[in-house]
C-alpha cells in the first residue's frame, strides 16, 4: 500500500495515497481515508478541546486521523482502535510519527467497548452507527460522539432501512436532513435510557452526507426520564405545507387543519434542543487560532446554530412560495417580518433555503405574500 503525508488541521498523518477513481467509494480503499469528512473531524477536535476528556476512544480509527488529531491538537490521552490488522498498523505508524501519547488496538470495536470505560467514546463507523450505540454509551463516562453517513435510511429516501435501523419511521421531507438528525438523536436516547442515564445534545449537525451528534451523558433516572420527556413526532401534511409537532411515545392519527386530508407521522424522534447554546459560543470562542482546516465553515455552522429555535422542523421557502404561488422576495425580508410580530425565525444550518419558525402557518404565507 502506498502511502503519502497529508496534513489536516495541526496535524501531519500517513494516509493511504488518496486516488478518487481508483477507490471509489472511498470504503472500497483498502484503508479508508476521506478528506471531504475533515469538518466532521474538525468539530470533534474542538469539542474535545473544549470538554478536556481524560480518555478518548476512536472505535473505528481506519487510518488513525481522527484520533490522531484529538491527541495531537489537544494534548488528550487516546486509545485508537480499528479491527483490522492493517489499519492498525498504519495507526501504530501515525502514533509513533505524531510522538502522541496513544495506544493502537486491534479489536472489534463493541468487544472493547463492552470491557473498558472511556471518558469520550467516538463513533464513525461505515454507514449506520445503530449496531455500536449501546456499547458505545455502555464504554461512555461522560461524552460519545456519533457518525453517521446512512442519510438515505435516515432522512426517508430508504424508508424500510431506516425503520429496521433505527425503529423509527423517517420521511423525506423539505427538512429531510432534520428528520435524519432527530431520528439518530432519538434513537440513542432510547437506547441511552435504559441504563437510567440521560443524554443532553452538546453540538449537533447534519452536513453535506453525514449527521453528527456530540452529547453529554447524565447519569440517573431523573436524567433519563428528562430524555425520554423529550421524544415526540412530527406530523407532516400529504396536501399542504402544514406540519406540527406531538409529544409522548405514542402517535395519535391527525387531520391538517388547513385542507382536512390525513397527516403523516414521523418518528418516534428526538424533539428537544439539539445544541447547548452555551457551549457553542464556547467553541465558537476556540475557533481562531485554533488552526483546524476550516473555521470559516464550521463558524458558519455554529452561528446558525445558535440562532435555530428549538423546533423540529422547517419549512423550504421555494417550495413554500411555490405552494402559494407567489415569486419569493429575500428570505431576509420574510426572516425579519417575522421576529417584527414577536416569532422566532432563523435559517437553519443544513440549506440555504429554509426557514424555522414558531409562527403559524398562515401568518408565515402572510408574510410570504407580502414580501
Ligand atoms: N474514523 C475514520 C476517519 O475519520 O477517517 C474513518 C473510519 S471508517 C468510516 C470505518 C472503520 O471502521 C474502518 O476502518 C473499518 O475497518 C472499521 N470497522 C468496521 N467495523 C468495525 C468493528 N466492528 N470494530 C472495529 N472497527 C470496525
Amino acid at each position: 500500500m502506498e502511502l503519502e503525508l497529508i496534513e489536516e488541521g495541526k496535524t501531519t498523518l500517513w494516509v493511504p495515497i488518496h486516488d478518487s477513481t481508483a477507490t471509489f467509494p472511498p470504503g472500497s480503499a483498502p484503508i479508508f481515508y476521506n478528506p471531504r469528512m475533515a469538518l466532521n473531524r474538525d468539530a470533534t477536535v474542538i469539542v474535545a478541546a473544549c470538554t478536556e476528556p481524560r480518555t478518548y476512544l476512536d472505535a473505528m480509527g481506519a487510518s488513525g486521523i481522527r484520533g490522531c488529531r484529538v491527541g495531537y491538537e489537544t494534548g488528550t490521552t487516546v486509545t485508537i482502535n480499528d479491527r483490522d490488522p492493517d489499519a492498525t498498523t498504519l495507526i501504530k505508524k501515525n502514533i509513533d510519527h505524531l510522538g502522541i501519547d496513544a495506544s493502537a488496538t486491534c479489536r472489534d470495536a463493541n468487544a472493547l467497548m463492552s470491557e473498558e470505560p472511556f471518558d469520550f467514546v467516538d463513533l464513525d463507523p461505515f454507514g449506520t452507527p445503530a449496531p455500536f450505540i449501546d456499547a458505545g454509551i455502555r464504554s461512555s463516562v461522560r461524552m460519545i460522539g456519533i457518525t453517521a453517513t446512512d442519510t438515505a435510511p435516515l432522512c426517508g429516501a430508504h424508508l424500510k432501512a431506516g425503520i429496521r435501523r433505527y425503529m423509527a419511521r423517517p420521511m423525506n421531507t423539505d427538512y429531510h436532513a432534520e428528520v435524519g438528525l432527530r431520528i439518530l438523536l432519538g434513537y440513542a436516547a432510547r437506547m441511552t435510557a435504559r441504563y437510567d442515564r440521560g443524554i443532553i445534545p452538546q453540538f449537533c449537525f447534519a452536513h453535506e452526507h453525514f449527521v453528527r451528534l456530540h452529547l453529554k451523558l447524565a447519569r440517573g433516572t431523573q436524567a433519563a426520564d428528562q430524555t425520554l420527556a423529550q421524544m415526540g413526532y412530527i406530523y407532516q401534511c400529504t396536501g399542504c405545507p402544514y406540519r406540527t409537532e406531538g409529544s409522548g411515545f405514542f402517535p395519535e392519527p391527525k387531520v391538517c387543519p388547513h385542507c382536512g386530508k390525513q397527516l403523516n407521522t414521523i418518528g418516534p424522534l428526538w424533539t428537544g434542543a439539539i445544541q447547548d447554546p452555551e457551549f457553542l459560543s464556547v467553541m465558537n470562542e476556540r475557533l481562531p487560532g485554533s488552526g483546524i482546516s476550516s473555521p470559516d465553515e464550521l463558524g458558519k455552522i455554529l452561528t446558525c446554530c445558535m440562532q435555530e429555535p428549538v423546533i423540529s422542523f422547517s419549512y423550504d421557502y421555494h417550495k413554500l412560495a411555490k405552494a402559494y404561488r407567489v415569486s419569493p422576495g429575500p428570505i431576509a425580508g420574510v426572516l425579519e417580518s417575522l421576529q417584527n410580530m414577536g416569532y422566532s425565525a432563523s435559517r437553519v444550518h443544513y440549506s440555504g433555503y429554509c426557514i424555522k419558525t414558531n409562527a403559524p402557518l398562515e401568518t408565515l404565507r402572510d408574510c410570504l405574500t407580502a414580501q
